[in-house]
């Protein structure tokens, strides 16, 4: 039986106004400091674990705390901000946008029509 690789797979990729980011699932972490997602401006890389160890659901928030990293970034509020700053403005926010949108998950996602 043919088995794809990783490589294998088509590349995902997430659109943020001009940038195309590529869409990465990372190994989970052997150092025991978890590292759950990533956002490189540089090379245009969203990452997040692909640790089985974590929910889905935090895996999806995970996704959403990197999206708006880039949001701040391509609006130039990733500027406006320290390092430390944006992060507890993401962390946040971005646990609120999750759980409200999965409110509507039913509606918005899961119906045929
Ligand atoms: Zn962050």
């Amino acid at each position: 039986m043919l088995k794809l690789s990783m490589t294998d797979e088509p590349k995902k990729y997430i659109q943020i106004g001009p940038f195309r980011y590529e869409f990465t699932r990372t190994p989970p972490e052997t150092d025991g400091e978890p590292d759950l997602g990533g956002t490189d401006f540089e090379s245009l890389t969203i990452s997040v674990t692909d640790d089985p160890k974590y929910n889905p659901q935090i895996i999806a928030e995970t996704v959403l705390h990197e999206i708006i990293h880039a949001v701040l970034y391509t609006t130039a509020y990733h500027a406006t901000f320290t390092d430390q700053e944006e992060e507890d403005l993401i962390r946040t926010i971005s646990p609120l946008i999750y759980q409200a949108i999965l409110q509507l998950k039913d509606e918005l996602f899961d119906n045929p029509s």
